[in-house]
């Protein structure tokens, strides 16, 4: 490298000449499972150089990892699965609301993971789907005050008509969850018995979730084929020598959208960062 470098200094891109480095693990992306694999690494006693594009770590984390490791002949699996939200708590009291679809059907438990009910908030018909609440339990979901409020009304028939849906249905869903969870019960759901309250207080409101009103955030769950060490493997299931992946490049212990839930991502990147980084390290020594 022509310019003064150092490894505490980082150098923009625009100011590199020519890429000239002796490095035994060379890491690119210092986002959790990077910075976890520099710092297993450098402690196990090798020079570690990391690649970072932005100004700070972490985020942008946007598959190019995954394609650099496809590139040289890496396995990508589970490419179909992803996480994804539309946060509806905090506040917590929204969770005693019900979701419907546009036929008036409630379609999950909403006492789940939320990133388990917005896999299913997804699947509905049309991407449609509205959580009811009266007014004992109304607010907006802290990540997003500026929610639209899709329907609002005296009577559930009101709010059916505004939602334009079928004549009767949404009526007859808010009418059998009270009639149960006046005594505790979710027949059709399991909803947990701490979150059931009957939605018998004027006004009522359908607060939108549909695709249109809500995009969300998602990722995906699949990535890069890789054993416990890191070590990337091919569609044949071999060890691509010196080739290493963790958390959102690989696919790792979340690998199923509907069972996700916060804290896998962090734990998988943690360990299995430090896994590849030793690894990578070992290799050198
Ligand atoms: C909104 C949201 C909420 C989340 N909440 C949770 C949670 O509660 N619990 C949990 O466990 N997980 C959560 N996650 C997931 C978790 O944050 C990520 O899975 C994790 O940060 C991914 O770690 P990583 O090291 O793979 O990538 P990142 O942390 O995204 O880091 C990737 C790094 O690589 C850099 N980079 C990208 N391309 C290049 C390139 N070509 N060259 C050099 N550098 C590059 C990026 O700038 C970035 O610094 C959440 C994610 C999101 C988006």
């Amino acid at each position: 490298m022509s310019l003064a470098y150092s490894p505490s200094k980082p150098l923009p891109l625009s100011q590199v000449a020519a890429w000239d480095i002796d490095t035994d693990v060379a890491i690119v992306g210092f986002g959790i499972a990077g910075a976890c694999a520099a710092i297993e690494a450098r402690q196990a006693g090798a020079a570690v150089t990391v690649f970072e594009v932005a100004a700070a770590a972490g985020g942008n984390d946007d598959g190019s990892g995954i394609r650099m490791g496809l590139s040289v002949g890496g396995a990508a699996i589970h490419m179909e699965q992803f996480f994804a939200t539309r946060p509806f708590y905090p506040p917590g009291d929204l969770v005693k609301g019900i979701f419907v679809n546009e036929l008036g059907q409630r379609f999950i438990n909403e006492d789940a993971y939320h990133g388990r009910v917005t896999r299913y908030m997804i699947r509905q018909p049309n991407d449609r789907s509205w959580l009811l609440v009266d007014n004992s339990l109304f607010g907006r979901p802290v990540i997003k005050p500026d929610i639209t409020i899709a329907a609002a009304g005296d009577t559930w028939e009101e709010v059916e008509t505004e939602l334009g849906l079928p004549a009767g249905e949404l009526v007859h869903t808010v009418d059998t969850y009270n009639r149960h969870a006046a005594q505790g019960l979710d027949p059709l759901w399991h909803k947990h018995a701490d979150y059931l309250k009957p939605l018998v207080e004027s006004p009522f409101a359908a607060i939108s979730y549909c695709g249109r009103d809500f995009g969300g955030n998602a990722f995906t769950l699949g990535g890069l084929s890789t054993l416990p060490t890191g070590e990337v493997l091919t569609p044949e299931g071999k060890v691509i020598a010196g080739l290493y992946a963790a958390e959102r490049c690989a696919c790792g212990i979340p690998r199923w959208g509907d069972g996700y839930s916060s804290g896998m991502s962090l734990g998988d990147a943690s360990f299995f960062g430090r896994q590849a980084g030793l690894s990578a390290a070992r290799r050198q020594a």
